[in-house]
């Protein structure tokens, strides 16, 4: 991929960033609109804000730049917007630029990383908002995972099966045994994602899940969002969404240098 020129590169990484943070912003205004029970459907009516109602302008709906350029405040009333946007939309462009670089100009397993990378934002920032994943969501992820056994031949239906269940299945039993521990939105995730991965690149996913939601724990306990021994619950979507997102990505190459520690 480095061979090509520089400026060649450079187009193709600005697309697929600015492809990326316009979906995760289109994405963003569905997630909120569906979070909030009286809103209008997405499809209805141009976007807002929320606090004065202004419809908002092009130069408003600049992913990034119109949330940088107005100072994170409504040109309108001044009331704040959420520095949510801008990192949903800065997440989005990486994600879409991450698909490039992890399989060049293979573009049947680009087209299914983005697919994923939408489905997964759409997951993440709902649970981020709710603290809950609509099964219609997991739904849509499915349409990725079904279409990878074409573009990914290399994971055969075995492993994906044992993907399905090898992560779920004892999340599922934790809950039975200790009783919500996981959100049911998240073992259905994990399922889906086993499927789509296979069961080794799901372990990888899980795993820099778990080092993404420990993060995620510190931080709420550093800003004093949550206490230990509360019993307090956090989104577990986010970080199970981009551990997995990253394991579709490089995950084979993470767990080939990990294997390279133990010659055989
Ligand atoms: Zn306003």
């Amino acid at each position: 991929m480095f061979e090509l020129p520089f400026s060649l590169l450079l187009i193709i990484f600005i697309y697929l960033f600015v492809l990326g943070s316009c979906c995760a912003s289109f994405l963003f205004v569905v997630v909120h609109r569906a979070a909030i029970p009286q809103s209008i459907p997405f499809y209805k009516g141009r976007s807002h804000c929320d606090s004065c109602g202004t419809e908002l302008t092009t130069s408003d709906l600049i992913p990034i730049f119109s949330w940088l350029f107005h100072k994170g405040r409504c040109r309108h009333c001044g009331c704040s917007i959420s520095v949510w946007y801008p990192i949903s939309e800065l997440i989005g462009g990486i994600a879409f630029v991450l698909s490039f670089v992890a399989y060049p100009f293979q573009f049947t397993k680009i087209a299914i990383c983005l697919l994923t990378a939408i489905c997964l934002l759409l997951i993440a920032l709902y649970d981020s908002l709710t603290m809950e994943i609509p099964d219609r969501y997991t739904l849509y992820l499915c349409i990725p995972a079904l279409l990878s056994i074409w573009a990914f031949p290399h994971i055969s239906l075995p492993q994906r099966l044992l993907g399905l269940v090898c992560i779920s299945l004892p999340m599922l039993l934790i809950n039975l045994l200790i009783g919500d521990a996981f959100g049911g939105g998240d073992v259905q995730l994990m399922a889906v994602c086993g499927f789509l991965l296979g069961w080794k690149l799901t372990l990888v996913g899980f795993f820099f899940g778990l080092i993404f939601a420990s993060i995620q724990g510190i931080f709420l306990l550093v800003r004093g969002k949550a206490k230990i021994g509360q019993g307090a619950h956090m989104p577990f979507g986010p970080a199970l969404c981009t551990g997995c997102y990253l394991s579709l990505l490089f995950g084979t190459t993470i767990l080939r240098f990990y294997l390279s520690f133990f010659p055989s």
